[in-house]
């Protein structure tokens, strides 16, 4: 069987989780969390990274910063993980969603504006599959209504729009390093921020309301509880985990982008026949190879293919039920616009297996396996099957 995703180890991720016991601190912010914190710092250029223990964390740490009362709205896609919506419903804030776009399946910014009312407060904008969205038109439609923006860049390590780094454009950043992103340490998150005041508080709140990392910079002289919080920083075992997969984060992003364009060059003459379409990298984007998927003309289509990958032990998942129809959608959420290109892309996306250890034999029949489906005969016989 060809998983979709299988977790990545390094020579290292050993030794640095012995390491941690070695230091004799295996709580948070230990000598890996301080590793990871100055990776981030330097190579996403920005003023405060501090690891959670997922990017559920990260956004839920964004959420209780951006200062939102009961009713207060936040816009955002409903074609997303259910993390992006539920960390600002447990705010008491209203998640309002907008239609994609059918290019780059993120929030389509054309749509932003009508949603906005006297109550929004925020736009949490999702990279999907690393793409960036249309940040430019993003920012300035916040500027104007005076809204934060939250940057859900939990798909998007290492991956820019117009040269900067995504999660590093709007107020405030979110990454995750599950298992299934392209930088992994089983769970675990990040926080990013470049604004002062949020950096300051955003150490508070990680870190269960008290002002702790300030006592152990010495800048006071005994913490206390000063702030609302939670407790999202991770044990430092993760971070040594996070930091041996860092450490190889350029061998992993190369071989994922290999990946994908192997993929893409084997199926463009399929997108040329009109048969799928294929993901589309806007020239002021970057690919970071997180996702490689197909687009199908139809359900049905798709419902055939994946059993077809299936039967030959290939797994290729669809993705997102759209949160404006599941129940906790319907019961906590407003639907701003009509949801017609999020309703198709959820019916006709299928991703393919991606991880760092994938072979070249797997990728070869994965190939292989796609390109028969659409071989005339094949197809008809399938079709009779079903
Ligand atoms: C993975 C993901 C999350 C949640 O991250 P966790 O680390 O699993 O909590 C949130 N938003 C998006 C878009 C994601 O892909």
């Amino acid at each position: 069987m060809i998983n979709f995703n299988m977790p990545t180890f390094t020579d290292k991720t050993t030794e640095y989780i012995l390491d941690v016991f070695a230091q004799n601190h295996a709580s948070g912010d230990g000598k890996y969390t301080k590793l990871c914190h100055e990776w981030f710092k330097k190579n996403l250029n920005c003023e405060q990274a501090l690891l959670v223990h997922s990017g559920t964390a990260a956004l839920e740490m964004a959420a209780i910063l951006a200062n939102l009362q009961p009713g207060d709205e936040v816009i955002m896609p409903s074609y997303t993980f259910c993390s992006t919506a539920n960390a600002f419903v447990l705010q008491g804030a209203v998640p309002v969603f907008v239609d994609i776009r059918s290019d780059i399946l993120n929030i389509d910014e054309t749509k932003i504006e009508a949603a906005i009312t006297s109550k929004t407060k925020a736009i949490c904008c999702v990279h999907y599959a690393g793409v960036a969205c249309e940040m430019d038109v993003i920012m300035d439609i916040a500027k104007r209504h005076n809204l934060l923006v939250i940057e859900d860049a939990a798909q998007a390590f290492d991956s820019k729009y117009k040269g900067k780094p995504l999660g590093t454009i709007g107020d405030m950043g979110c990454f995750s390093f599950h298992e299934t992103k392209n930088i992994m340490s089983g769970e675990g998150g990040l926080f990013v921020t470049n604004n002062d005041e949020l950096a300051e508080r955003a150490e508070i709140i990680r870190e269960k309301g008290t002002n702790r990392s300030k006592f152990f910079r010495g800048q006071v002289d005994k913490y206390t509880w000063v702030d609302k919080g939670s407790s999202y920083l991770p044990s430092d075992v993760v971070a040594a985990y996070l930091y041996s997969v860092l450490e190889i984060s350029d061998k992993i992003q190369s071989k994922r982008v290999e990946v994908w364009k192997k993929y893409y060059n084997a199926f463009v003459q399929l997108e040329k026949e009109g048969k799928v379409k294929l993901p589309t990298i806007p020239t002021d984007c970057t690919n970071n190879g997180h996702m490689f998927y197909l687009l199908f003309n139809d359900l049905e289509t798709r419902t055939k293919f994946i059993s077809f990958l299936k039967e030959k032990d290939i797994y290729a998942p669809f993705h997102y039920i759209p949160l404006h129809s599941a129940p906790a959608g319907v019961k906590y959420c407003k639907t701003a616009s009509p949801m017609e290109i999020t309703n198709k892309i959820s019916n006709t996306l299928v991703r393919l297996p991606m991880f760092y250890d994938i072979t070249n034999k797997e990728i070869e029949k994965i190939i292989d396996a796609v390109l028969k489906f659409w071989k005339k005969g094949n197809n008809l016989e399938l079709s009779e099957s079903f």
